[in-house]
């Protein structure tokens, strides 16, 4: 499948038409935010890291029988995936507590939930992803009430799969961020799972090995995010 013309820039990722209606072609760039993009940087090699960690992770899900928009990919930092309607919500679930959550709510770094917590940000920039919940979402018509229903039974069963891909890893999945995407009547997920939408930690020693290692500046930015998929592959 061949690319053709750029259709939007993203963050960290470009997007291109291909000569299929359905599709497009989805490049990681090694370009890294954070603060609502008021940092910025580079990490060399995480766009075909990236890449590399959401193909693994989109076709085990696929395989549990989660849709993903992943297709096939096609380079080391580009994948065919289905062309969706993104609905403009950030699904964050929460395993460990961490980040906004912690500052939020007072509660130290590393406190073990007793059950996972679901959060939706607006996506905008403008705003800042301000947190939202149901009754915003339903007033502001982001999705319905069904598609509400199906994004929370995917996002609990998503990451039910991904503690325990993670765990296998040797890695705790403190925390992560999805898209989900309207195709052909169907939610599906979208986007991407990598070290810049999970917090990851080291099962033991608790060491991070995501984009906090970035925002933080704590070093060895790029050696964590190739250990993470190094760690997750891992005979492969
Ligand atoms: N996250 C993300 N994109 C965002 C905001 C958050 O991928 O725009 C991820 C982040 O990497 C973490 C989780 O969602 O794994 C929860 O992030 P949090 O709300 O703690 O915000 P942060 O501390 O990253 O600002």
């Amino acid at each position: 499948m061949e690319r053709l013309e750029l259709l939007y820039v993203g963050k960290a990722k470009r997007v291109f038409r291909t000569e299929s209606e359905d599709l497009l072609i989805l490049e990681f760039t090694d370009v890294a935010t954070a603060f609502n993009g008021k940092k910025k940087g580079n990490i060399a090699d995480k766009g075909a890291i990236n890449n590399e960690m959401s193909v693994y992770l989109f076709n085990t899900l696929e395989d549990l029988e989660i849709p993903t928009h992943f297709v096939q990919k096609l380079g080391d930092r580009e994948m065919l995936v289905k062309r969706v309607e993104i609905i403009p919500i950030e699904v964050v679930m929460r395993n460990i507590v961490a980040g906004s959550l912690s500052k939020r709510l007072g509660i130290s770094e590393g406190f073990e939930l007793e059950t996972p917590v679901l959060e939706f940000y607006y996506k905008s920039d403008e705003l800042g992803d301000p947190m939202i919940n149901e009754y915003h979402i339903m007033a502001m018509k982001l999705a319905s009430k069904m598609e509400m229903k199906k994004i929370k039974d995917l996002a609990f069963k998503i990451n039910t799969c991904l503690i325990n891909e993670f765990s296998k890893a040797g890695l705790k999945l403190v925390d992560f961020k999805l898209e989900f995407g309207r195709y052909k009547g169907q939610i599906i997920l979208a986007d991407e799972i990598s070290p810049d939408t999970c917090r990851l930690w080291d099962m033991k020693t608790n060491e991070k090995f995501d984009k906090d290692r970035f925002r933080r500046d704590l070093g060895d930015v790029e050696d964590a995010y190739k250990e993470a998929l190094k760690r997750l592959l891992g005979g492969r």
